[in-house]
């Protein structure tokens, strides 16, 4: 027999619900990104109307997050998308870390049946993984997505939320205007509208970093050893990474003396790029962009009937490959929530433990991708030194372990110690 749940800690019964005001849709959600995918396919397979506001005609064609790791494997499965992500991700194998001389300064081995039933981490190619949850969105009939529709306002009226819609060319099915729902969920990305109309207030970690970013298909057919690898070479901090099937991506760093503009030329790219043997010759270079690495969240994610998510409630550097992976969380943290309050199961407030709960595990993300930036992006050679030593050591100590089968640590769980429970 299961325990009782003691009386403060059980979900807020539900009021008699009011009769629920007619609207356009139960939930519209502002922006097509895997954030705002993952949000609508969750709250679709529960049966609820959802509207997608997105507002480019047409998918972004470019990657930017190159990895997700074992919770969010489980989370998209929950989507239903099922095996048609298999051709776009690859398991990432190994994260490995060298210093200027090529010694190993730090090692993982991911597990392939990790604590979430998946891999630990997987590789993956961003476009292929929107084009598949973007095509089982199409299988749901309660789910409505208007590309080409820019959200310009919002206005809470207490019982539903109007949005000031602008449709554009090629927009489909509503030629914009108002539309209504019950509830908003911003995955808008950085720059939100939905996180400005609401007036919600963000904390900045003054943490930037400018790192070119180069996707680039090789036609060689090589294979790279480690497959992940991170070169903690203070005169040019660098990353080379699987980026899903057939897919590299390659990072540099911007050094304070070079200029934004020269740095990220086609030139340089080139150049920086044949310290790895990459050559127009052997590969294709899809695109190329320099990058502002920054680290905020927003102090609330939600208000009224108004929510954030993804990007637009929180921006991290990627050195622990987490700004997705929070964003997959925040949409399965919504989605059972807004479920249970549409459904009047349970009153508006359960909502609260929302900030409460992804802020605390964004908190932890955020603070360690900046720990290990502040690692990775050592340009004093004398520091860079004294870090070499110390992981070196570290790296003899586990060497001598794995020799005596001591086990190796697992990274720990993200710590959750409020909220709901
Ligand atoms: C170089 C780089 C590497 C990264 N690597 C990783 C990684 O390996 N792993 C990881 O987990 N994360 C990584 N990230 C982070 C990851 O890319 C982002 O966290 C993720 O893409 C955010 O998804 P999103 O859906 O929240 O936002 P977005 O992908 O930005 O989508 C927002 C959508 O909203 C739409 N929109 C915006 N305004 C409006 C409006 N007013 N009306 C209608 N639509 C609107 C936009 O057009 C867009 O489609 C990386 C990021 C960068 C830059």
């Amino acid at each position: 027999m299961s325990a009782p749940v003691p009386a403060d800690t059980a979900p807020a019964p539900a009021p008699a619900p009011a009769p629920a005001p007619a609207t356009d849709t139960d939930v519209a959600i502002v922006g097509y990104g895997p954030v705002g995918q993952t949000a609508a396919l969750l709250l679709a397979a529960r049966g609820h109307r959802v509207t997608v506001l997105e507002r480019f005609p047409r998918p972004y064609p470019m990657p930017r997050a190159v990895s997700f790791d074992g919770e969010s494997a489980r989370i998209l499965a929950a989507t239903g998308v099922g095996a048609a992500l298999d051709e776009h991700v690859d398991s990432s194998r190994d994260y490995v870390w060298h210093n200027a001389d090529g010694r190993t300064l730090f090692r993982v081995d991911v597990e392939d049946a990790g604590r979430s039933g998946w891999p630990d981490s997987s590789a993956v190619y961003q476009p292929g993984l929107e084009a598949a949850l973007a095509a089982h969105g199409e299988s749901h009939p309660t789910l409505r997505v208007l590309r080409g529709h820019r959200v310009t306002a919002l206005a809470d009226r207490g019982d539903s939320v109007a949005l000031t819609v602008e449709g554009s060319e090629g927009s489909e099915g509503f030629e914009g205007g108002t539309l209504t729902a019950r509830w908003v969920i911003g995955c808008d990305g950085a720059n939100s509208v939905v996180r400005e109309e609401a007036g919600l207030t963000a904390t900045d970690f003054a943490f930037f970093n400018d790192w070119l970013t180069c996707d680039v298909v090789p036609h060689d057919g090589r294979e790279f050893v480690p497959n992940n690898l991170q070169v903690c070479d203070p005169a040019r901090p660098r990353t080379a990474v699987s980026a899903g099937p057939g897919h590299r991506r390659w990072e540099f760093m911007r050094l304070d003396h070079e200029s934004p503009e020269e740095f990220g030329g086609e030139a340089n790219v080139w150049k920086l790029l044949s310290l790895f043997d990459i050559a127009p010759g052997n590969a294709t270079l899809l695109r190329h962009a320099v990058y502002t690495f920054q680290a905020r969240y927003a102090d609330q994610w939600r208000r009224g009937r108004v929510l954030i998510a993804g990007d637009a409630a929180h921006l991290m550097p990627p050195f622990a490959g987490q700004g997705m992976c929070s964003g997959f969380r925040d949409a399965a943290n919504l989605a059972w929530k807004l479920d249970l309050v549409l459904t009047g199961r349970a009153a508006e407030g359960l909502l609260d433990s929302y900030t409460a709960e992804r802020r605390e595990h964004v908190r932890h993300a955020l603070t360690m991708s900046m720990d290990l930036g502040r690692v990775i992006c050592q340009t004093d050679p004398a520091a860079a030194r004294d870090r070499d030593t110390v992981m070196l050591a570290a790296q003899e100590r586990a060497r001598r372990g794995a020799e005596v089968g001591a086990a190796r640590p697992r990274t720990p769980v993200q710590p959750l110690t409020t909220g709901l429970r």
